[in-house]
């Protein structure tokens, strides 16, 4: 027996806030998702008389699926399916080539814990505030912004549980109803669980959902390649890392290098903060351990420790350590979306401290290699030159930028391969070119889809029977689905050899009138006179037709009328 728990307990994460071009690019993504998602309900959408007139519904009383001009039947559920298999090959796609983007910046898990933590961070304070009121005993002020914080969450998960219920109802409709608590049980009910759920895993389990609850992160390890692109450090240039001089300490301090130690949690790794190097001489690279990129982490992981499940390539520490580049004068891209496959010619063992091009005068001096010329390498990290975006107030090259050379300590130039290598492989064309043909063929169904709807059951039990006058009559169930706003007359007609005649059960003549939007179940009964071949044959193949007498769109079916010679005369069954 040991005394070793099963299960760590959760050290609180305080992600610090940063400024760049992937955190804005997910508040666009975030501000989109939520803004849809909320709003969409909202949206009218008229389709004439006695239909609904939202956009969006998932009408199940009704069983139907309405998305603006389209609507989807029972029977059609394949388009479902088939926007099932794009979703998933969707996946396929950019996980094969972007790593766990879906994970980083559109998992509703993602966006509404990064909702929660804009609101935590306005009311508690970033970083280092929130550490201090985590640890501050439990007064008035502590009380005050907790009990703040949490009112605000929960308007927020009230909010997303019933913004969900309005997809299923009408809901201007629904709105008024839950108002006047009118509403049926199960929309309290469902928004109740919604509102929990929200709450506890935006507000509290965060990061534990994608590392203990979500299969995602197991699964993406089949899809994901050495080819993929995925956020990592580039350790060639990093290490060996530390903080050398006096302008690398003040920036270090600045980026809240010593919150590290909260992090991580009282006597466990308590250097990870402390510089690890002393000043003795040896050549540092690129990184100067000043914790930037863990302090953002959502997850709390260090991202120069290799590639981890825990990482849902938010690439807000790229934006965190580009910030630290810029500010000490070096490019942009120490942790950036690489692909494994794509380090410098760098033999096992070896801690080469190769540099970017020309961009430390010590560069000769380091590896022994001259530094080139500007003149030789005109695209080279000069931050104000290569397509500068501001980051923080400050200026750094932008991200995904063209790939720069580095010159190896062997003298070897090197450069990564160009982004769209990454996108562009044999495997991402594959599932493009898949995802594309289910697309297609989903658009043409849905445009080649007749309006008119039918159906044709025989009956089996008898397959047929015999008339008073020798006649032979078959029964058939034919289903009629009028897809219109308004009751349609149907008429039945066949096409058939010799002289079968069409009767509608309980009609006068061949024609029936279907209700709005509605499915319509008739018994129809074909007979052939006594000395028709029909009657006299086993089987006789013949279609049935129904036109819309308004539109004069027609629909027709094949099927089969069983003759006499069906009869079996030894065993006394029909059939
Ligand atoms: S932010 Fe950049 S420089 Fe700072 S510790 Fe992380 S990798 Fe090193
Ligand atoms: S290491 Fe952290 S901050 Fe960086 S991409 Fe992964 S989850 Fe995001």
């Amino acid at each position: 027996m040991t005394d070793t728990p099963l299960f760590a307990p959760r050290e609180p994460i305080f992600p610090k806030r940063v400024g760049g071009f992937f955190r804005r690019l997910k508040w666009w993504i975030m501000g989109i998702t939520l803004g849809i998602y909320y709003l969409t309900p909202w949206i009218r959408w008229d389709r004439g008389p006695n239909l609904p007139d939202q956009a969006v519904l998932v009408d199940l009383a009704n069983r139907r699926f309405y998305f603006f001009w389209i609507e989807i039947w029972p029977h059609e559920f394949y388009f479902v399916a088939g926007l099932l298999i794009m979703a998933g090959l969707g996946l396929f796609l950019f996980t094969s080539a972007l790593g766990r983007v879906w994970c980083g910046y559109t998992c509703p898990q993602t966006v509404w814990t990064d909702l929660f933590l804009l609101v935590e961070r306005r009311i508690e304070g970033d970083r280092n505030a929130r550490i201090r009121l985590w640890k501050a005993p439990w007064d008035a002020r502590k009380w005050r912004l907790r009990v703040t914080k949490w009112a605000a969450w929960l308007l927020i998960s009230v909010a997303t549980g019933g913004a969900w219920v309005f997809y299923f109802a009408d809901a201007p409709t629904l709105a008024r109803q839950l108002a006047a608590f009118e509403a049926p049980m199960v929309a309290y009910a469902t928004i109740g669980i919604l509102t929990a759920t929200t709450f506890v895993l935006g507000g509290f389990l965060r990061e534990q959902v994608c590392i203990y609850m979500c299969p995602w992160p197991r699964i993406q390890g089949a899809m994901m390649d050495p080819g993929t692109l995925t956020v990592g450090y580039r350790d060639w240039r990093g290490e060996p890392r530390g903080r050398g001089s006096a302008k690398r300490k003040a920036v270090a301090e600045e980026t809240g290098a010593q919150d590290a130690r909260v992090r991580y949690g009282a006597g466990v790794d308590k250097d990870v903060a402390a510089p690890r190097q002393s000043r003795t001489g040896e050549t540092l690279g690129d990184c100067i351990d000043c914790m930037a990129c863990v302090n953002v982490c959502p997850m709390g992981i260090d991202i120069r420790e290799g590639q981890q499940m825990e990482c849902i390539t938010c690439a807000l520490c790229i934006d965190a350590c580009d910030d630290v580049m810029a500010k000490l004068g070096r490019p942009r891209g120490l942790i950036d979306y690489l692909a494994l496959d794509d380090n410098p010619p760098v033999l096992p063992g070896e801690h080469a401290p190769v540099r970017p091009m020309g961009t430390d005068a010590t560069q000769g001096a380091e590896t022994g290699v001259p530094a080139p010329t500007a003149a030789a390498r005109p695209d080279v990290d000069d931050a104000t030159t290569n397509g500068a975006i501001g980051v923080e107030g400050r200026t750094a090259t932008a991200p995904l930028a063209a790939a720069r050379p580095f010159i190896t300590e062997h003298g070897e130039e090197w450069r990564p391969k160009p982004i769209w290598k990454h996108v562009f492989r044999p495997r991402t064309i594959l599932y493009t070119i898949a995802w594309a043909a289910i697309g297609i063929a989903l658009v043409v169904a849905l445009f080649v889809r007749p309006e008119i709807d039918l159906t044709v059951s025989p009956v089996r039990n008898p397959t047929f029977v015999t008339l008073s006058d020798g006649s032979i009559r078959n029964a058939y169930d034919v289903r009629l689905r009028n897809k219109h706003g308004e009751a349609r007359e149907f008429e039945l007609s066949l096409t058939a050899p010799g002289a079968l005649r069409v009767d509608l059960e309980g009609e006068g003549d061949q024609s029936v009138i279907v209700p709005p939007d509605n499915t319509w179940l008739q018994r129809v009964y074909v007979t052939a006179p006594p000395e028709d071949p029909a009657a006299q044959t086993e089987r006789t193949p013949f279609r049935i037709w129904v036109e819309d007498t308004v539109s004069g769109e027609r629909a027709w079916r094949d099927t089969i009328f069983n003759g006499r010679e069906s009869f079996d005369e030894r065993t006394g069954n029909a059939g």
